[in-house]
C-alpha cells in the first residue's frame, strides 16, 4: 500500500509548488527535503539587523508566477535603485560619469552589433521544443564563445560581452552552445530582459527576502514537509515508488523529483532510468557563484552621486548593486564562473578584502568602513553544488533535450531547469512545479 499519493523530492520553490497544487486537489503528499530548511537556492540571512538574500533575490516583468505568489502571500516588492553614476573599473583604473563613455567609445559599435544579432537569434529560439528552433542542429554544435569570436574582434568589447554571459549563467561562453544560451534567454523574453534592471530581471526585490515565501508555502503543507531527509534511492515497486534515504522510506503512487538535473543524477533509480535521461543529466552542469553583501551604516555613496554599481569586466567581482533597505547601506555582488571557482579556495575574509579593495578603488577609502561582509559559495553547498542553474553545453539540447521533462514511468521531473518560461529563475521553478503537479493529477485521475 502506498503511504501517500505523491512523494515530492526537494522543497525548493518547484517542489513546494508541486506539493501545494496536489494538496489543493485533494492528493496526499510527502515532501522530502535534504536540508534542515526549505527554499533551496533561495536563502535569507539576517546580518547587522538587515535581511539579506544570499540566493535568488530579484523579480522582473513577465515573471508573473512569482509575482502572483508574492501577492497571495502578502510579500511586497521594492524597486532596485539605479540613480547616480556607475563606475567602470578596467585594468586597475576607475572611470566615472562622462569618462565611462570615453572608455566605451572604441568598443561600443561591435558590442552593440553583436548584442543585437544575438537578441535576434534569441527571439527565434523556441523554449518549448528547442530542437525546432531554426538551424537548431548548427546552433547547438557551436559554443557561444566561437560565435562571439567570429563577430567581435575588439578585445574590450569581447570582455564586456563575456561579463554579461557570466552574470547570467555563472559560467563562460566557451561552456555552452549558442542554442542552449538562446533558448535560456528566450524563455525569459529576451537577452536584454535578462541583463537589465529597469524592465529586466533585476528590476525589483522582495521586502524581507525570498526565503520567507518558501517557509510560508511549507507552513501551509504542515507535517507533509519533512526537512533533514536526504533521498538517495527511488525504486519502482508494485505498490508504487519507494523513495528512501537514511531517515527511512515513503511510498507514493507517483513521485516528483524537484532538483537540478545534476543532483537528480546522484540518486540511484531502480530500475535504472532510460539511457537518454541518464545521458542527459550527465551533461547538464551548473555554473559557479559566490554571492556577497557588504553592509554599511548608510548608503553613503548616494550622497556622492554614485549609483552603487561598479562594473569591472575581467575582475574577480564584475558587478555590484546598491540593495540598501531603509536604515542601512548594502552593496551586493558576485564572484562568477571561473572567478567563483578561484575565490572558493579563499577564506571569506580574503574574499571580503578583494571586494573592499574593488569598492575602495571605485569609490574611495570610505568603502573600507563597513559593518559586515557575508557571502555564500553555492558550489560548496552539498545540496546545491552549483548555480544559478544548469547550462547547456554543445549537442545536449538537440540530442537529449526531450528527456528533460519526459516522465519515466511514475517518476516526474520538476525544477527550474525543466521550465519553458523563466528557465533558471524562481518564476521558472514555480511554473515547473505547476506543470509537474498537473501531469501527476492527470496520471492519477
Ligand atoms: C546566488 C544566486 C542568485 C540568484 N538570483 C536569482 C534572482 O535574483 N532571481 C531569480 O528568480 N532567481 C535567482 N536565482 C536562481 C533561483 O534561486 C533558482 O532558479 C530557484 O530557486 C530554483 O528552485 P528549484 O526549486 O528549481 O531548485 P532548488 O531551489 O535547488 O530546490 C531543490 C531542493 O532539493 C533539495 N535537495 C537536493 N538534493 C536532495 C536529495 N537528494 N534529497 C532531498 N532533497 C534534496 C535541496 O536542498 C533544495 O531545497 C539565484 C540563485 C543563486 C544561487
Amino acid at each position: 500500500m502506498p503511504d501517500v499519493d505523491v512523494v515530492v523530492v526537494g522543497a525548493g520553490f518547484a517542489g513546494l509548488t508541486a506539493a501545494r497544487r496536489l494538496a489543493e486537489k485533494g492528493a496526499s503528499v510527502a515532501v522530502l527535503e535534504a536540508r534542515d530548511r526549505v527554499g533551496g537556492r533561495t536563502h535569507t540571512v539576517e546580518v547587522a539587523g538587515v535581511a539579506l538574500d544570499l540566493g535568488g533575490m530579484w523579480v522582473g516583468p513577465g515573471q508573473s508566477a512569482l509575482h502572483a505568489l508574492a501577492k497571495e502571500l502578502g510579500v511586497r516588492t521594492t524597486t532596485q535603485v539605479m540613480v547616480g553614476d556607475g563606475v567602470v573599473v578596467l585594468d586597475g583604473q576607475a572611470y566615472r560619469g562622462g569618462r565611462v563613455a570615453g572608455v566605451l567609445a572604441g568598443m561600443f559599435e561591435q558590442l552593440q552589433a553583436a548584442t543585437a544579432e544575438f537578441e535576434a537569434l534569441v527571439q527565434q529560439a523556441s523554449p518549448d521544443d528547442p530542437w525546432s528552433t531554426p538551424d537548431a542542429a548548427k546552433l547547438d554544435s557551436m559554443t557561444l564563445a566561437s560565435w562571439l569570436d567570429e563577430r567581435i574582434t575588439n578585445s574590450q568589447a569581447r570582455l564586456f560581452f563575456e561579463m554579461t554571459i557570466n552574470s547570467v549563467f555563472a559560467t563562460g561562453s566557451a561552456n555552452m552552445s549558442v542554442l542552449g544560451a538562446a533558448v535560456y534567454a528566450a524563455s525569459s523574453g529576451g537577452w536584454s530582459r535578462l541583463t537589465g534592471t529597469s524592465g529586466g530581471a533585476q528590476q525589483d526585490r522582495f521586502v524581507g527576502g525570498v526565503e520567507q515565501m518558501a517557509a510560508m508555502l511549507a507552513a501551509k503543507l504542515g507535517d507533509a514537509v519533512r526537512p533533514g531527509f536526504p533521498v538517495s534511492r527511488l525504486s519502482c515497486e508494485s505498490s508504487g515508488v519507494r523513495v528512501s534515504g537514511e531517515r527511512g522510506a515513503v511510498v507514493g503512487r507517483r513521485a516528483i523529483v524537484a532538483l537540478s538535473p545534476m543532483l537528480s543524477g546522484r540518486i540511484a533509480f531502480n530500475p535504472p532510468l532510460p539511457a537518454r535521461r541518464d545521458q542527459l543529466v550527465q551533461r547538464l552542469p551548473a555554473g559557479s557563484v559566490i554571492k556577497f553583501h557588504v553592509v554599511y551604516e548608510s548608503p553613503w555613496w548616494r550622497a556622492e552621486g554614485l549609483s552603487g554599481q561598479v562594473i569591472a569586466p575581467g575582475a574577480p567581482v564584475a558587478v555590484t548593486f546598491d540593495t540598501s533597505p531603509p536604515g542601512a547601506g548594502v552593496v551586493t555582488g558576485f564572484f562568477e564562473g571561473r572567478h567563483a571557482v578561484e575565490a572558493g579556495r579563499l577564506t571569506p575574509a580574503e574574499r571580503s578584502a578583494i571586494v573592499t579593495d574593488l569598492l575602495a578603488l571605485a569609490w574611495g577609502e570610505r568603502a573600507r568602513e563597513h559593518l559586515a561582509y557575508v557571502d555564500l559559495d553555492w558550489s560548496a553547498e552539498p545540496w546545491t553544488r552549483g548555480c544559478y542553474a544548469a547550462h547547456f553545453p554543445p549537442g545536449v539540447l538537440s540530442t537529449y533535450g526531450p528527456a528533460l521533462r519526459e516522465p519515466c514511468g511514475p517518476i516526474h521531473w520538476a525544477g527550474t531547469e525543466t521550465a519553458t518560461r523563466s528557465i533558471g529563475y524562481i518564476d521558472g521553478a514555480i511554473r515547473s512545479g505547476e506543470r509537474a503537479a498537473a501531469e501527476v493529477l492527470s496520471a492519477l485521475a
